[in-house]
């Protein structure tokens, strides 16, 4: 039995495990058609050993999930780097970035996710010193090439301790590695509170565009969510030859109108249980969303932590920190934890047709989703662009009545 198997009860989730565990080199990824990591057999090499099946999601009918009772005992924090510079360098409060460097300290190889211009995507790699995780900080929120990075796990499991980063379905899929190969004990694993991950065909032609805007130069760092503007907004800034060569528009972002559109999302992303359960991850971390600091513009971290190592881990980095104490229930209150999207399939057939399309613009495809929005939504939109001419606090105020 292999990963092309008919008894898969799920979508692929792109996480690319199967392809790093296969000790034939079987499989190799690509993506598909509609911008999706996805798996590829070359049926002449697989020698159906089913390690591939054992440690993918699309097989599992026994995912764990995580308890009312079990959340309740997850310890909870809010978390804000102390030093303002590191601040503006993070997504929200610096956990990720502060973790990294710490268990490089203490031993652990760290693995996590840089941009790659040269090949336009978002890549795991295989970081050995502090300097190294400089390149982690930052979401990228498009998928992420994490195949060569995942066969370096495989490969050096066995004598070394990993950190590893990642959206849960990376977390999962790792998890279930190591718990086979009885090395789970010498790794950390940190994860994400996840939306999803958009189709790479709405990154392309967004990164295309920004390329002829600039000249077709290189990017020397693309901020996915830069905080130019304050937390909590989203907004993509690229740097080319040391400036901010491209800031997005404060109207309306394209890229970020098709994340969240949730119509061009990978497949299992909808009715996703791996970003619903804690049952795999050591720490989890995300944007501390809610009433709490809805003034804040400096960016605050959410940390989940649900293991004694995950507990160690944080301990050490905790000074460098403004924390308060909270709970799931606070967190969970603006995150996708425990939702479904539900896509109209008709619609993300003609929105992934206008992706593929080369004469179409992003536009385009934006246009055609709110062309087909109610009117509560299409409110819902006007006030949010009439907000970027208001004040900050009236802007905060009217996004709180909202
Ligand atoms: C696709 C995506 C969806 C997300 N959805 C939510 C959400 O719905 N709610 C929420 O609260 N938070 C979400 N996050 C997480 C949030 O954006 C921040 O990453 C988190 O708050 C940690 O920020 P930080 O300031 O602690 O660290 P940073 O220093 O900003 O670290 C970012 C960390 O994310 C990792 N990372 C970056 N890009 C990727 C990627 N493409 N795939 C896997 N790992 C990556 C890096 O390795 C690094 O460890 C999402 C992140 C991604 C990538
Ligand atoms: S979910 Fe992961 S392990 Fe399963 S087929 Fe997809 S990429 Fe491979
Ligand atoms: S069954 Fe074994 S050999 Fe075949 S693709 Fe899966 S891991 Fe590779
Ligand atoms: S929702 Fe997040 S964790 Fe789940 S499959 Fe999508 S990207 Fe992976």
């Amino acid at each position: 039995m292999n990963i092309t198997d008919k008894s898969a009860i799920r979508d692929c989730t792109s996480c690319q495990m199967c392809a790093a565990v296969c000790p034939r080199d079987a499989i190799t990824i690509r993506l598909n058609e509609d911008g999706f990591y996805r798996p590829y057999l070359d049926a002449n090499k697989c020698v159906d050993c089913g390690l591939c099946v054992k440690v993918c999601y699309k097989f599992d009918s026994d995912v764990k999930v995580t308890t009312a009772d079990e959340e309740n005992r997850i310890t909870v924090k809010s978390a804000q780097y102390r030093q303002n510079e590191l601040l503006e360098k993070v997504t929200s409060g610096g956990v990720a970035d502060a973790l990294a460097k710490e268990l490089v300290k203490q031993g652990y190889t760290c693995i996590g996710v840089t941009y790659n211009d040269e090949r336009h995507r978002a890549e795991h790699i295989v970081a050995h010193t502090e300097g190294e995780t400089d390149a982690f900080r930052g979401s990228k929120y498009i998928q992420s090439y994490s195949l060569d990075a995942f066969k370096t796990l495989v490969k050096n499991a066995k004598d070394t301790k990993f950190a590893l980063f990642g959206l849960p379905c990376h977390i999962y899929a790792a998890h279930k590695f190591l718990t086979l190969r009885r090395q789970r004990e010498n790794c950390i694993l940190i994860d994400l509170f996840c939306h999803g991950c958009p189709s790479m065909l709405v990154w392309n032609k967004y990164e295309q565009a920004i390329k002829r805007q600039v000249g077709n130069k290189k990017f020397d760092d693309v901020q996915f969510r830069s905080k130019v503007r304050g937390w909590g907004t989203f907004y993509v800034v690229v740097v080319v030859e040391g400036v901010k060569a491209f800031i997005s528009s404060p109207k309306h972002d394209e890229f970020y109108s098709l994340f969240f559109s949730d119509h061009v999302l990978n497949d299992a992303c909808s009715d996703c249980k791996l970003r619903s359960t804690m049952a795999y991850t050591d720490i989890r971390l995300g944007d501390f969303w809610g009433k709490r600091y809805l003034n804040d513009r400096k960016g605050v971290s959410a940390v989940a932590v649900t293991s004694e190592r995950g507990k160690k881990a944080f301990d050490a980095i905790k000074d460098l920190f403004k924390t308060e104490d909270s709970c799931m229930a606070e967190v969970l209150v603006k995150q996708s934890y425990g939702k479904v999207y539900t896509p109209n399939m008709e619609l993300r057939k003609r929105m992934l047709d206008g992706l593929r399309d080369s004469h179409k613009t992003l536009k385009d495809v934006v246009d055609l989703y709110y062309s087909r929005q109610g009117l509560a939504m299409k409110a819902k939109r006007w006030l949010k662009t009439i907000n970027w001419y208001l004040p900050f606090d009236l802007m905060r105020l009217l996004k709180r009545f909202v």
